[in-house]
C-alpha cells in the first residue's frame, strides 16, 4: 500500500478476482466492433496534439497509445476494449457522401456532402478540435464550403466548436442555417444558470481530464476518451425542427426528422438520409449503456419515454436503413444489424424501467434493486449494452429517483445527522480514530473496498487532516476505479484518490462567454437569483424596474425576504429607480465586464432614480465556488 502519498499503481489480489469474476461471461469471440470501428478508413491527422492559441494542448490523439498494449491488471478489460475502439481516430467514410471525423474529441462529428458543398452535424466540444477535425476532412474531400449545420441535442459536445467551422456572421447573414431541435437554446443554457458551477466540478471527476492518462490512470470515459479543453462557442439556431416528419432539403439532401425530446437530452432529434438510406440516431442509440442520471449531475432522464422514441425510430425508418450511425463511437451497418441494434438499446432501457418499477412496486428501494437487477442474457451478449458510461447501478438509482425522490419512505432515514455530524458519531462508535482505521484496514485487507470506503469517508469528515485515513481511502478508490467497467466511475475514483493524495484540482474551464451572451433577460435576473445571499437579504427591500431597449420588454425585479423576483411588466414600476439598457448591457453589468459609472458616462445606460441601488442588489451576490471540496468536508 502507498502510504505517505505514494502512488500504488497495483491492483491487489482482490481486485483481479472481482475483475476476473466480472468479466467472465464477455462475449470475447465478438469483434465485429473493431472491423466497424475501421470501415470506411480515410486517413488519420498529421496534427497528433490540437493546441490553442497560446500553445496549450486541448486535445492529444496520442495520449491513449498504452492502450495498444494487452489488459494490465490496473484495468477492466471490458473498459480497456472500449478505449481501444474509441482510439480509432481520423476520417472515415460512413457511406457515400457521409463521413465522419471520429477521436477528435469526446463525441464525433459527420459530415453530409451535397450538390455544392456540407452540412456539418455536431462540432465538437471546442472551437479548436473541431476546425482540426473539419480540416482533415477538407483535405481528402476537397475545399467544400458549409452549406449547414445541424446540432442534434443541446449538450456541448455536440455545439461547443461551432465556430472552428463557421462564423457568427455566416449565419447573420443569412448564408448557413443552423438547425436544431425545438427548445435547444432554453436547455442548452439551463443547466449552465442553475447548477453549472457544481456540475462542471463533479464532471472534472466524472471524465477525468485532470487525471493522468496511463494504464493506472484515466483510460477513457466509455462515450468518448475524455472532453477537449478548448474554446467552447455557441451560435444560436436559426431553425428549429418542432415535429416528427418535418422534412428539410438542404443543398440537395433530403432529411426527415423525428424530435425525441426528454431522452438523453431534454432537446434532441433523430433524422434520416432516404436517399442515403442512413439514420442519424443522435445519442439517443450508442455504443455503451447512457446514463439515465449522469453522475456529474443533472435533471434525471425519462428511461420510459427514451424507449418509447426508439421503437417509433424503427417504425419510421426500420425497414429502409442501410446505416445508423450517432455523435460518439462508429455506425452500424446492414438493415438487420442496425434494426437489432437500436431493438437492443431500446429494450435495455425499457428493461432498466419495468423491472426497477417491479421491484419499486414491492417495497425495495433503489440501492437493493441496483444489486439485484442483471440484464437479460442476450443483451449482456452484446457489447454496446454494457455499463460504460452509464450503469446498472446507478440508473436504476436514477429510475427510482424519477418516480419516488430521494426519500425511501423509511422514517429512520427521513432526518439521518447530514455527513460531518454522522461521521463525528460513527468514528465515536467504532472505537474514535483508531477503531475507526482498524475496521478500515481490516476491509482493505479483505478486498470490501466499498465498506472501506464507507468507513474511511466517516473518518475523513471528522478528521480531514488525518494522513493514514487519506492514505488508505485514496488507495482504497484506487482499487475501485481499477476494477470498474464503467469509465466515469474509475475516472471518479481516481480522481477522488488524486485529490486525497495531491490536494484539489479544482475546475479548470470557466463558463463559455458564448453561453452567457446568449442568456435570455429572465435567464439573467435567474442567475442572480440563485446566487442571493438570503440571510443577508432578509431586510432588504427594493423594487427596481428595467427598460431593455432591444426587446422593447419592461421588466420589475423586487427584492423581499431573501428572494429576488422578477416579472415582465408593461411599464416601470412608479417610484422604482429605473435602469434603460440593452440585453448584452445587462448581461455585462451583473458579470462586471460592464462597469456602471462608465456605462452612465457613454450613455450605454441610463438610469432614473438611484443608480447605488443597483449596487445594493449586486452586493448581496455571493460568489460560487468552484472548486469546492468532494471528498473531504
Ligand atoms: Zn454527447
Amino acid at each position: 500500500m502507498g502510504h505517505n502519498g505514494v502512488m500504488t499503481s497495483q491492483a491487489t489480489d482482490a481486485t483481479r478476482q472481482n475483475i476476473a469474476a466480472s468479466t467472465e461471461h464477455l462475449p470475447l469471440h465478438d469483434t465485429q466492433d473493431f472491423d466497424d470501428a475501421d470501415r470506411g478508413f480515410v486517413a488519420r491527422s498529421q496534427q497528433r496534439q490540437i493546441t490553442a492559441l497560446d500553445g496549450r494542448v486541448v486535445w492529444d490523439m496520442d495520449a491513449y497509445d498504452f492502450l495498444a498494449g494487452g489488459c494490465p491488471d490496473t484495468a477492466n478489460p471490458s473498459l480497456w476494449r472500449q478505449g481501444q475502439l474509441l482510439v480509432k481516430d481520423g476520417l472515415f467514410e460512413v457511406v457515400p457522401g457521409i463521413y465522419q471525423l471520429r477521436g477528435f474529441d469526446l463525441s464525433t462529428m459527420t459530415v453530409i456532402e451535397g450538390d455544392t458543398g456540407v452540412i456539418v452535424i455536431d462540432p465538437l466540444i471546442s472551437k479548436e478540435t473541431a476546425a482540426a477535425a473539419f480540416a482533415l476532412y477538407q483535405q481528402h474531400r476537397g475545399d467544400r464550403p458549409v452549406v449547414a449545420m445541424i446540432y442534434t441535442h443541446s449538450h456541448i459536445d455536440h455545439f461547443g466548436g461551432v465556430k472552428g467551422i463557421i462564423s457568427q456572421a455566416d449565419v447573420d447573414s443569412g448564408q448557413i442555417p443552423v438547425i436544431a431541435p425545438e427548445g435547444f437554446m432554453q436547455h442548452a443554457v439551463v443547466e449552465n444558470i442553475f447548477a453549472g458551477t457544481a456540475m462542471t466540478r463533479r464532471a472534472g471527476y466524472m471524465y477525468g481530464a485532470s487525471l493522468d492518462k496511463g494504464p493506472a490512470g484515466q483510460i477513457g470515459a466509455g462515450l468518448g476518451q475524455t472532453t477537449s479543453t478548448g474554446e467552447t462557442t455557441l451560435i444560436g439556431p436559426t431553425v428549429d425542427i418542432s415535429t416528427t416528419g418535418q422534412e428539410l432539403t438542404l443543398d440537395g439532401v433530403r432529411i426527415v426528422f423525428q424530435v425525441t425530446p426528454g431522452t438523453e437530452a431534454p432537446a434532441e432529434m433523430n433524422f434520416y438520409f432516404p436517399d442515403r438510406r442512413a439514420l442519424c440516431a443522435a445519442e439517443n442509440a450508442s455504443h455503451t449503456m447512457h446514463n439515465v442520471l449522469t453522475i456529474r449531475g443533472a435533471v434525471v432522464r425519462d428511461a420510459h419515454a427514451w424507449a418509447h422514441y426508439l421503437t417509433e425510430t424503427i417504425d419510421l425508418w426500420g425497414s429502409d436503413l442501410d446505416v445508423v450511425f450517432a455523435s460518439h463511437h462508429w455506425p452500424t451497418w446492414g438493415r438487420e444489424r442496425a434494426v437489432e441494434y437500436l431493438a437492443q438499446q431500446r429494450d435495455m432501457y425499457l428493461y432498466l424501467h419495468d423491472q426497477t418499477l417491479r421491484l419499486i412496486n414491492q417495497g425495495y428501494v433503489g440501492a437493493e434493486i441496483a444489486e439485484m437487477i442483471q440484464m437479460p442474457p442476450a443483451l449482456e451478449a452484446a457489447w454496446h449494452t454494457h455499463g460504460y458510461y452509464g450503469s446498472v447501478s446507478h440508473n436504476v438509482k436514477a429510475v427510482y429517483q424519477r418516480y419516488l425522490g430521494w426519500y425511501e419512505g423509511n422514517p429512520a432515514r427521513l432526518w439521518p445527522h447530514p455527513p460531518e455530524a454522522s461521521a463525528a458519531r460513527y468514528v465515536s462508535a467504532m472505537g474514535g480514530i483508531n477503531g475507526a482505521m482498524l475496521v478500515a484496514q481490516s476491509a482493505f485487507d479483505d478486498g470490501d473496498y466499498r465498506w472501506a470506503a464507507q468507513v474511511l469517508d466517516h473518518v475523513l469528515f471528522f478528521d480531514e487532516s488525518h494522513q493514514p485515513a487519506r492514505s488508505l481511502q485514496a488507495d482504497t478508490f484506487e482499487q475501485l476505479g481499477f476494477g470498474a467497467e464503467n469509465g466515469t466511475w474509475r475516472s471518479a475514483y481516481l480522481a477522488g484518490a488524486k485529490e486525497l493524495r495531491d490536494g484539489n484540482f479544482g475546475t479548470p474551464v470557466g463558463a463559455s462567454a458564448d453561453l452567457i451572451a446568449t442568456l435570455t433577460v429572465s435567464q439573467v435576473f435567474d442567475s442572480i437569483a440563485i446566487r442571493i445571499d438570503g440571510p443577508r437579504a432578509w431586510d432588504e427591500r427594493l423594487v427596481l424596474s428595467w427598460v431593455i431597449t432591444d426587446e422593447d420588454t419592461t421588466y420589475v425585479t423586487e427584492l423581499r425576504n431573501g428572494v429576488l423576483v422578477h416579472r415582465s411588466a408593461k411599464a416601470p414600476h412608479p417610484g422604482s429607480t429605473t435602469f434603460t439598457l440593452s440585453r448584452v448591457a445587462l448581461i455585462g453589468l451583473v458579470t462586471g465586464t460592464l462597469d456602471l459609472a462608465r456605462a452612465l458616462g457613454d450613455g450605454t445606460v441610463v438610469v432614473s432614480g438611484d443608480a447605488a441601488d443597483l449596487q445594493t442588489v449586486m452586493g448581496l451576490v455571493a460568489p460560487v465556488n468552484p472548486d469546492f471540496a468532494i471528498v473531504t468536508p
